[in-house]
This record gives structure tokens, sequence and C-alpha cells, in this order.
């Protein structure tokens, strides 16, 4: 490591932490150091090439999609895109569905011809009454009855979270839009891409800059002793594990993967399947290559299975873990009470938010601007 304090100790080396590591570097010339206690870059996003030479995302899909022009011009100057073509079906009952629920997926479930009025009516049929909903299993019951709610919802809920629907807040279930029309794309936003050589080469671009001086296989608590920054430090690790989890550790949900090599062009019909069935244990399985389009006589399936232990991917939102969250953050306002320099926790981890890779960006711009405001109004 290089001598000297550095202007801000960047502690995790994913969207959130290159981002601000390369806006204090470009914007305010500051030094960074930036940490990771993994061996790469990039976060949950990074992509590699599997053994085969297919790339692969080993942490999960990443589907980059935003409405933010100025987010994807700030981006766009690390990489070139290709179209993001995010198509997913569902097996239920041993077929394959649209999935989002569409127009065609509901008239393959009930078998008849609908518009998007005559779809609207019958879900309206359907669907169930709540005074006000409280949670995943009601938001669905409200929106689409419980037939669909069971076949497409409720089991594949049951595995990713090992929790009822009815445990877990809407906005969990409510991240997967629900359609009136044949719009088949998994996600929304205005723009739906895919870095052109991939989410690694994207963020290793970004803090290519003289400023920035990144180690890995560092952990942040065998460093801070050592290493005083002399604005503060970002950490972007989760928030419970910064504290020693003295108020007890959050709820995480982790992910194992499989990643598994066919010698055939294609194996799967489109980039993801979902699998709400309990017949098999993982979720989903992922062919990336339809995304990124890579000409190779093979190709790889991933196979995603939720697990409890292991690294924390996803927060699970619930008013329980959302208190304990609260009580996080009040401990981490008052050590930034007494302390030197401030500790700004930023990200999915540090702010226990289930928020997609352009939200951390924007999370990581949004914050970069703060600490700037902060250093310059003198109060750090
Ligand atoms: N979900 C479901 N069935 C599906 C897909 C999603 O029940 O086929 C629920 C599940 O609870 C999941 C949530 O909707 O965790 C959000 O899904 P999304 O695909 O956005 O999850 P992510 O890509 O973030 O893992």
């Amino acid at each position: 490591m290089n001598q000297g304090s550095p202007d801000l100790l960047v502690v995790g080396a994913g969207p959130v932490g290159c981002v601000v590591s390369e806006r204090a570097a470009k914007i305010r010339g500051w030094k960074s150091l930036l940490i990771d206690r993994r061996n790469h870059i990039a976060g949950n996003c990074h992509d590699r090439l599997h053994e085969s030479g297919l790339l692969i995302h080993p942490y999960g899909p990443h589907y980059f999609r935003t409405s933010n022009q100025a987010l994807l011009d700030y981006l766009s100057a690390f990489t070139s895109w290709i179209p993001g073509n995010y198509k997913v079906k569902s097996l239920v009952n041993g077929e394959l569905f649209p999935f989002p629920i569409n127009l065609d997926t509901l008239e393959k479930f009930f078998q008849c011809a609908l518009d998007s009025e005559s779809a609207a009516l019958l879900l309206s049929e359907k669907s169930e009454r709540f005074p006000k909903v409280e949670n995943s299993e009601e938001l669905l019951l409200s929106r689409l009855g419980r037939d669909l709610y069971e076949a497409f919802y409720l089991g594949y809920t049951r595995k990713q979270w090992a929790q009822h629907p009815r445990d877990l807040a809407p906005s969990v279930c409510g991240r997967v839009p629900i359609r009136f029309n044949r719009d088949d794309s998994y996600v929304e936003g205005k723009f739906q891409l895919m870095p052109a050589e991939g989410y690694t080469r994207l963020f290793s671009r970004m803090i290519d800059h003289p400023l920035i001086e990144l180690n890995l296989n560092v952990d942040y608590r065998a460093l801070k002793e050592f290493v005083k920054p002399r604005i503060a430090t970002i950490f972007c690790g989760p928030i419970d594990e910064y504290f020693n989890f003295r108020l007890g550790p959050l709820p995480w949900r982790s992910l194992s993967f499989e990643h598994n090599y066919h010698s055939k062009k294609m194996a799967q019909p489109c980039v993801q399947i979902n699998y709400p069935g309990a017949d098999v244990p993982y979720t989903r399985s992922v062919e990336i290559k339809h995304v990124t389009g890579q000409t190779h006589p093979g190709t790889v399936v991933s196979l995603e299975t939720p697990r409890s232990e292991g690294e924390p991917f996803y927060p699970v939102p619930s008013h329980r873990s959302d208190k304990l969250y609260l009580a996080y953050q009040e401990l981490a306002a008052e050590e930034n009470r007494n302390a030197e320099r401030p500790v700004y926790f930023i990200g999915r981890l540090a702010c226990y938010k289930y928020i997609n890779t352009d939200e951390a960006i924007e999370m990581a711009l949004q914050a970069f601007s703060n600490i700037e405001k902060d250093f310059l109004f003198g109060r750090t």
C-alpha cells in the first residue's frame, strides 16, 4: 500500500465504491484507497469468463435498466452497450408462461382470448379486497387473485426468502410488474441495456485513475486502525457487521450457484426461467448468453438456489427488519456525532435497501454530492 493517508477510505469495490472513488478523483482531485475483501471488483455485478470461455454472471443475472438519461450518459463514458434482451418465462404445471404476467400469460393460464379491458375486468373479479395492503400476499391477492398468486408467486417466494409472502413487505413481490399488454420484458425502464464488454470491464475503466488505489483481498477490520483518511470513510458493507452485530444480526438472504456447461449452442428458450414449483430447490436458471450474444459452440446455464447462510445478497424487507435497521442507523448517527472523521454508509448492504444497480449508482452519485457539500461547508 502507498504511503500517506488517502482522502477517502472506500470500503467495498462494488458499483457504489467505484462511483464514489471515480467522482472523488475526477471532480475534486481526492485520492481514494478503495478496498474489497473479495478478489475482484464490481461487487455482485461482477462478471467473468467461465472455464469454457463464456461470460457468466457468477452472482446472478444483472439486468441493467434505467429511465434516467443523465445516469446512462455518465456510465456511457466507461462502456458501450448492447440491447438488454431480458425475456423470462415461468414454469408452471409443466408449461412455460411469459413472466411477468402479461396478456399472453393470462390468455394461456385462463384459456381464453383477452384484451386489456377484459383482462383488467377478469382480474378485478378474481382479486380480493383489503382495507390496507400490509404484505406481499395481500398485494398479490388484491391484484391477481388466488390462482395466479399461488401458481406464480407463492412457491417461488417461499423458496427465495424462506418466508411466507404474508411476512414480507408489499414491495418485495411488488417489484415485479403486472401488465395488461403484451410487453414481455422482465424489467421496466426506458433504457434496457447490458454493458457490451460486461460489468467488470465497465467498473475497471471507471476506477482506472492515478488517484484511485485499489487493494483487493483486504478486510476493513484489519485495516481500520492503520488507515486514517483525511476526509471520510465510505462504508459499503453490511451495516450490522460494521457494528459487530451489537444489536443482533439483520436478516439477510444468500444464494448459491451452479454453473453448468452444455455442449450445444443454446439450452433454454430465453435468458431466465423461473421455477415456482417445490419439486426443484432452485428458483431460476439463467443462460446469460441470450443477452451477451457471445459466439461460442457451447453455453452455460446457471442454477440459483437461495440459502440463509453465506454472503449477504438481499436484505429481507419486513416490519421487524426495518426496525432493527433503524436502530443500526441510530448507532451510525451516534458514532458520527463523536467521530473525528465521518463514516458514510452507502449502498444495498450498508443501507439495508433492496435496490437495483441503477438505483445503487444514483445513490452513490447523490451521496458523493453530500460528501462534497459536507466538506465544503466544513462539516468534515
Ligand atoms: N417472484 C415470484 N415469482 C417469480 C419471480 C419473482 O414470486 O417468478 C417474487 C419473489 O418473492 C422475488 C420477488 O418477486 O423475490 C422479486 O423478484 P425479482 O425477480 O425482482 O427478484 P431479484 O431479481 O431481485 O432476485
